[in-house]
């Protein structure tokens, strides 16, 4: 996600639509609103992670949750500014759509049309600059672009304005105050998403080196650093540290703490291919006679050919699966040795990127 670039987009809304506030104090505050509401589904989703909520990122990254937010904070708009109630209900949607569409243009992942069940988008479109230097450019030449085409298109305002400026009315010490808590408003903003974009940057470089440590056969390892991998503003999806650690745990030779990860890995993204069909293999080679763990896979099988029908990977953990059922005694996997599939390691990979 841009994080410098939010700030941005909240500015240019700001010169586009500032203009006709005029010259009173509240009018000050505009472009330090209008860098919140270019927050607000970053501020929302970290609030309900917070809150309890693994899955908020991709509500608040939604269509629906733009144009719900979009119409709860326009009356706001009218009423601390003073805006038609027509212009506060476009300023406030548009803002909110457009950070999902920076989001989207930098290659993060989102499902916009939350809650239709549709494939995530974003993962190959990356037309933003990643690092911040690079971001912080491209979005400072889009907003050069933007205050130029404005003021050269809309004569009228610059018109309006330099008569102002024929009649300068000093400012008074209350508006120039004012000015200043804007600003101090902004810089604040600023510093907590820099600050947030840091965390999440080191939170996705351990996530890599807990993936690397995976591959690698270092299981306590993994165990031991993947709980500062999941803290907060973590970047990996629900359920994938929880994963690793699961595989963490039969690499070690302990299924009795695999099983739960695996679990509760499951329950965290019940669109999450891996841990279901590791728990159906780990039922499948578990010891006992071959009923009971039949018994034990044949819910989770069929829970898997519902569920990922069309998954690349299903027909081979499927095979896998009957071929341990058939086995009467099933040798103990190797301690030190990984049992992890290597699309499982691929997928993993891949969910580093940004989320
Ligand atoms: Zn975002």
């Amino acid at each position: 996600m841009p994080v410098i670039g939010h700030a941005f987009a909240g500015f240019a809304i700001a010169e586009c639509s500032g203009r006709r506030l005029g010259r009173s104090e509240q009018a000050s505050y505009w472009p330090a609103a209008m860098v919140v509401l270019a927050y607000m589904p970053d501020i929302a989703a970290h609030a309900g992670v917070l809150g309890g909520l693994p899955h908020a990122r991709v509500v608040t990254h939604s269509v629906l949750f733009a144009v719900l937010a979009g119409l709860l904070i326009a009356p706001w708009l009218r009423v601390w500014f003073g805006v038609p109630p027509a212009t506060a209900r476009v300023v406030a949607i548009f803002s909110l759509l457009l950070h999902d569409v920076l989001d989207l243009m930098q290659a993060t992942d989102r499902h916009p049309f939350w809650p239709l069940d549709l494939p995530a988008t974003g993962m190959d479109l990356q037309l933003i600059p990643v690092n911040s230097v690079g971001e912080a450019v491209w979005f400072a030449i889009a907003f050069c672009v933007v205050v130029a085409v404005r003021r050269i298109f809309v004569r009228r305002d610059r018109e309006d304005s330099a008569s102002a400026s024929t009649n300068p009315v000093s400012p008074s010490t209350s508006r120039r105050m004012t000015r200043v808590y804007s600003a101090c408003v902004t810089l604040v903003l600023l510093t907590v998403a820099s600050g947030t974009h840091y965390l999440r940057q080191e939170r996705e470089r351990a996530f890599s080196d807990l993936n690397q440590m995976l591959k690698s056969g270092a299981f306590s390892e993994v165990l031991a650093r993947a709980d500062g991998v999941n803290r907060w503003p973590g970047t990996a999806k629900p359920g994938r540290v929880d994963y690793m650690v699961a595989e963490a745990y039969l690499g070690l030779g302990d299924r009795a703490s695999a099983k739960p990860m695996l679990l509760k890995a499951c329950a965290a993204d019940p669109d999450y291919f891996w841990p279901l069909a590791d728990l159906a293999v780990l039922y499948a080679s578990s010891p006992g006679d071959r009923s009971d763990r039949e018994a034990l896979v044949a819910p989770v099988v069929e829970k898997l050919r519902r569920t990922f029908a069309t998954h690349a990977d299903l027909k081979r953990v499927c095979v896998k699966i009957d071929r341990l059922l058939g086995e009467n005694s099933i040798p103990e996997a190797e301690p030190g040795s990984s049992t992890m599939d290597s699309s499982a390691k691929d997928d993993i990979a891949k969910d580093s990127s940004r989320h």
